[in-house]
């Protein structure tokens, strides 16, 4: 399960309200994006939900249950960072396991996990390799693998492709939305461009200045954008 509700949640920064009380709901199972323009709160938002910054008002809920004075690491929800977060001195087998080892998951069930995820996002012959020995691609899969193989309720994603090549990003792309489609969890994607929005999501969340200026799904957005801001964004016609 991965419903995740967020009622009149706010978030300043001292005395800078970078996200004034906003309401939102993420359906179990779907695929939403978040997308606006740089310093949007985008990322803000995304980890108050991951529970790597406190809210300022407001509760969080994940299937039901009040999370908001939850921990990190006690969210079920597991956070996808960019591939230089990996330990480049560990083999990928040992990156992927590393949350696990963290959690006190027995061997066997390490390895079944490994094996799975591998299998999974074609690893399956680079496990004994270190990150420096693999492509950019490859190492951002080994950055999905962690997440994967802690089972969670949501993924969530921040720009996890903004230092890939343009090539590789469409890759990339396509290799993400069909991991949603195998394992049908919940992803929550963080990023400012608009195609990736466009052809990832189920649901749109378009955000400016910490306000979210329309919920929907791409085709929604497209033929009926609620106002300037958001038909400039998504490239819309009208
Ligand atoms: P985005 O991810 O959409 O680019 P962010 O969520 O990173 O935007 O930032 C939203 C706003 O919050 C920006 O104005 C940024 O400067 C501010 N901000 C983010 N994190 C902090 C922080 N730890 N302390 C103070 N201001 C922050
Ligand atoms: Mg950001």
């Amino acid at each position: 399960m991965g419903r995740i509700t967020l009622d009149k949640v706010s978030k300043s920064f001292g005395d800078v309200e970078v996200i004034p009380p906003l309401d939102l709901t993420i359906e179990d199972g779907e695929f939403t994006v978040f997308v606006g323009p740089s310093g949007c709160g985008k990322s803000t938002l995304l980890r108050l939900i991951a529970g790597l910054e406190d809210i300022t008002s407001g509760q969080i809920r994940i299937d039901g249950a009040d999370a908001t004075n939850v921990p990190p690491a006690k969210r079920g929800l597991a956070m996808v960072f960019q591939s230089y977060a990996l330990y480049p001195h560990m083999t990928v087998r040992k990156n992927i396991a590393f949350p696990m080892k963290m959690a006190g998951i027995d061997q066997a069930e390490q390895d079944r996990r490994i094996d799975a995820a591998a299998k999974a996002l074609n690893l399956t012959d680079y496990l004994d390799r270190r990150p420096g020995q693999l492509s950019g691609g490859q190492r951002q899969r080994v950055a999905i693998g962690r997440a994967i193989v802690r089972e969670p309720a949501a993924f969530l994603f921040d720009e996890p492709l903004s230092n890939l090549d343009a090539a590789l990003r469409v890759g990339m792309r396509l290799e993400i939305s069909e991991l949603h489609e195998r394992l049908k969890t919940t992803m929550i994607y963080v990023t400012h461009d608009q195609v990736e929005a466009m052809t990832m999501a189920d649901k749109i969340v378009v955000l400016q200045a910490g306000v979210i200026e329309q919920v929907g799904s791409p085709l929604d957005l497209y033929e009926r954008p609620c106002n300037k801001f958001v038909a400039g964004f998504i490239g819309s016609p009208k």
